[in-house]
């Protein structure tokens, strides 16, 4: 008897083991389902997973992750995961933005659900990570799942690397996941009995059981083409920004190891390397960001006619549309530039520069504009039919859109993520509607200024609740009855 129940523990772990070590999205899923059938623990029992699967998995092995997610968990605003219980809430994009959102919202007592459109985690691009957000992503147990994460003194990961760390933590905390399930729009409800249907969506494929789910809450993270109806963007146009970002194979050898990563912040002041560059190579950058993770991403801007003179562009054109069209671009031209550039910025010392493939087995080197940063006007609505209201936010790129070589996306997104948390609790929890979207406006005006320099030093103390992070916080800049009249965000139908 007694050996039984050690081999069903250990089974328990090797299974638990397998979906920690899953390399990706499809992987990671198939590992879950696999061991919730075994363990015979229920994921969509939402409020009481978690803990069901701790008790199922007790291998030494797991039990730092447990304190550590039992710590987080713990944390007051949460009220013992009962905060807002019975809140259902869509959340439209698995990337990082999405799922730390929807961690938080787990973590709250919401039944959550996470669509995402696509299957795979292919983005070998880095992104750059502020000091709290490593804090923030060690606290619920990166180093568990990933156990390069920022060794020493990195400070970044790459999109996919990111993603699956996160995934890993929502199923945990009973996060439903629907991959392949696109988003199409928001349903009204139709008519007012309470028994008829609330607010639900229209998806792909249109018989999908989310289908039938009334939300309370819809979260729009879907990355910078946002698809949620009834948010105006602004747009910030610079001059013509052309970035390039190559990914080349790290086969992590001791050379490879001894070379310099380039922070892309000190770099922009590096004239003269700028100006060696172009003499050397007739390329001409204003700016490259070079970091070494499961590949070597490089991310640069290049000036149009260095690419027109090196053969890159074929054309000029005025548009920049037509300028970076696919059928305008020499692609042999790109992968030679941008080795070239990696070459040089390295000081020739990388050993080979062979490309990494992307999702569609291709050299994965990408020219795109960026002339044009998005950011939304407003953070969050609530609307309202037939007395039902459904409160719609956005998050991370479709929020704001970071700039690329600074990789912002995923710190500013973070906080965004836990703002808006903290709106859904405040909104549960019976404060007025109004007043609680007049605090996430305030909280959003405060957003595209946040540096690591002005949030709070002490990580330890962040919660959802925005005076953790933000000092000298104002976040009644929006009173409510601007945030309703002057934006019409309450939308009565
Ligand atoms: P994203 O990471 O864009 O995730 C949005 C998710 O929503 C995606 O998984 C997408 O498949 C899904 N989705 C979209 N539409 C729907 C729909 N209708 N229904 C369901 N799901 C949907 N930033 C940098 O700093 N450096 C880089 O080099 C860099 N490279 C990038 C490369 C690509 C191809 C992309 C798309 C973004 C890149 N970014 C980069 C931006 C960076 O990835 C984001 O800032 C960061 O990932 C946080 O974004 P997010 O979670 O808000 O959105």
């Amino acid at each position: 008897m007694g050996e039984t129940e050690d081999e069903r523990t250990a089974q328990a772990g090797q299974l638990f083991e397998t979906f920690v070590q899953a390399t990706t999205c499809k992987g990671t899923l198939q590992a879950f389902s696999i061991l919730c059938r075994q363990m015979d623990l229920d994921p969509l029992d939402y409020t009481h997973f978690y803990s069901r699967l701790k008790a199922a998995i007790s291998s030494w092995k797991v039990k730092s992750l447990w304190t550590k997610l039992d710590k987080r968990a713990g944390q007051k605003v949460y009220n013992h995961g009962e905060a807002c219980q019975g809140t259902k809430c869509l959340i439209v994009g698995g990337g990082p933005c999405g799922l730390r959102t929807a961690i938080e919202l787990a973590l709250l007592g919401c039944k959550v659900v996470v669509i995402e459109k696509r299957d795979t985690f292919s983005r070998n691009n880095v992104l750059h990570l502020w000091p709290y957000t490593i804090h923030d992503l060690r606290a619920l147990g990166a180093k568990n799942f990933y156990g390069k994460f920022c060794a020493g003194s990195l400070d970044h990961i790459s999109i996919r690397q990111l993603q699956l760390m996160l995934i890993k933590v929502c199923l945990i905390l009973g996060v439903e996941i629907h991959v392949n399930v696109e988003f199409v729009e928001l349903l009204e409800p139709r008519e007012d009995q309470s028994d008829s249907p609330g607010w639900r969506v229209a998806i792909r494929p249109s018989d999908h059981p989310v289908t039938e789910i009334d939300f309370d809450v819809v979260i729009g993270a879907d990355g910078r083409k946002n698809t949620l109806d009834g948010f105006s963007r602004k747009e910030f146009r610079g001059k013509l920004a052309i970035a390039i970002t190559a990914n080349f194979v790290n086969r992590n050898t001791t050379a490879e190891a001894s070379v310099e990563e380039i922070s892309g912040v000190a770099f922009i002041f590096n004239q003269k390397f700028f100006l060696d560059l172009k003499e050397e190579t007739g390329i001409d950058l204003e700016n490259i960001v070079y970091y070494k993770d499961n590949t070597h991403y490089f991310v640069m801007t290049a000036k149009k006619q260095s690419l027109l003179d090196k053969g890159v562009i074929l054309n000029d054109h005025m548009e920049t549309e037509r300028l970076l069209h696919r059928d305008n671009i020499d692609n042999e031209a790109l992968r030679s530039y941008a080795r070239e550039a990696a070459d040089f910025g390295t000081n020739y010392q990388l050993p080979s520069l062979d490309y990494a493939v992307n999702s569609y087995d291709q050299p994965d080197v990408t020219m795109f504009d960026f002339t044009s940063m998005y950011a939304s006007e407003n953070a969050a609505l609530l609307r309202e039919k037939h007395g039902r209201q459904v409160l719609v936010a956005l998050v991370g790129d479709s929020l704001l859109e970071p700039f690329w070589p600074m990789g912002t996306g995923c710190a500013r997104g973070f906080l965004a993520a836990f703002d808006t948390a903290w709106m859904v609790r405040g909104w549960t929890q019976g404060r007025s509607p109004l007043d609680v979207l007049a605090e996430r406006e305030s909280l959003y005006r405060l957003l595209p200024q946040t540096t690591t320099e002005n949030i709070n030093k002490h990580f330890e103390q962040y919660s959802i609740e925005p005076s953790t992070r933000y000092p000298n916080l104002n976040s009644s800049v929006i009173r409510p009855h601007q945030s309703a009249e002057f934006k019409g965000l309450y939308i009565s139908h």
